[in-house]
């Protein structure tokens, strides 16, 4: 695996929707390459962020009850 390859596909890596060959190719190129090590934890750092900030059950129910009915008012309108 190239360098190239490994930034085409490294959302799959991080998304554990690579196939096992690909991953172990992946994981094999970024023990080598620093450039693409270093790249793959920013990525993996900030994957990490958005999916724990933006979680589909972080919002508290009276917040998400308040833009169900916002979101309902901006569509009833349109
Ligand atoms: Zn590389």
């Amino acid at each position: 695996m190239l360098c190239d390859d490994v930034k085409r596909v490294v959302y799959f890596f991080l998304d554990g929707s690579l196939s096992e060959q690909k991953a172990h190719d992946l994981t094999v190129h970024l023990d080598r390459c620093p450039d693409c090590g270093a790249r793959t934890t920013i990525h993996r750092r900030l994957r990490n962020f958005y999916v724990h900030r933006f979680r589909a059950d972080s919002a508290p129910t009276h917040l998400k009850i308040r833009l169900t009915r916002s979101i309902r008012a901006i569509q009833t309108d349109l």
